[in-house]
């Protein structure tokens, strides 16, 4: 971490935790746009996050990872978000085309190694964008998963570089309902259909009642997180 990074994060990391979502995108765009992003993967929290963004400031930047797998309906969300809040969201895309990965690594990978899938299709695209920005902003919560149960809303991210800003931390699912319903926020209609977690059609599916909501994920294996958010 350089030492500027370190100074403007411990300044503020500890008085952070009581700070509003509101508040925590506010400092991330003041101390870092335009080198700052929200990585959104257009579920129910990275919508809400993109509404409250855009009232702090309406240049917002905003990418998605495009895997070429989303659902049709995420696809369809980009646009409306897109139209509502007169941004151009970045696609980012994996240096391989379906096809190539097929040819080139192996067909259908998500089935026998959807590490490296994610690595391709998710990682390393990842990677070479947060290469040219200084902070990104995710809509990640603490309690979606054992793996983001320490995470700050204010953070150095030790696996790509830079600072990391966390601003709904600390909501609840009802939480970011409440949000989307209060500022009718456009939404993915597959939440409507028992799927809280949406990712690659491959790799998604709808959830049963009593499971966890990440259960739609990888189901089958083991993999809870595409290695985006790795914890601390
Ligand atoms: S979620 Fe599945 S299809 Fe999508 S990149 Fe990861 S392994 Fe591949």
């Amino acid at each position: 971490m350089s030492a500027a990074a370190q100074e403007k994060i411990d300044a503020v990391q500890a008085d952070a935790e009581n700070w509003s979502a509101e508040d925590v995108v506010r400092w991330g765009l003041a101390e870092f746009h335009p080198h700052a992003a929200i990585a959104s993967s257009f579920g129910a929290e990275d919508v809400a996050l993109i509404d409250i963004a855009a009232r702090v400031r309406p240049d917002i930047r905003v990418f998605t990872l495009d895997t070429d797998f989303l659902f049709a309906e995420t696809y369809e969300l980009i646009g409306k978000i897109e139209q509502k809040y007169g941004i151009r969201v970045e696609r980012v895309k994996s240096a391989l085309t379906p096809e190539q990965q097929a040819a080139q690594v192996a067909p259908a990978l998500w089935t026998t190694d959807p590490n490296r899938c994610c690595a391709l299709r998710k990682v390393e695209p990842l990677k070479a964008t947060l290469a040219g920005l200084s902070a990104w902003v995710t809509g990640i919560r603490r309690d979606q998963a054992a793996t983001r149960a320490n995470a700050k809303k204010i953070e150095w991210d030790k696996s790509f570089g830079l600072v990391k800003c966390n601003p709904l931390a600390d909501w609840t699912w009802d939480r970011v309902w409440e949000y989307i319903r209060d500022h009718d926020v456009p939404y993915n209609p597959l939440h409507e259909q028992n799927y809280p977690s949406i990712g690659c059609t491959y790799c998604t599916r709808q959830v049963q009642p009593g499971e966890d909501p990440r259960a739609g994920r990888w189901s089958g294996f083991a993999k809870k997180e595409c290695g985006l958010h790795a914890p601390e």
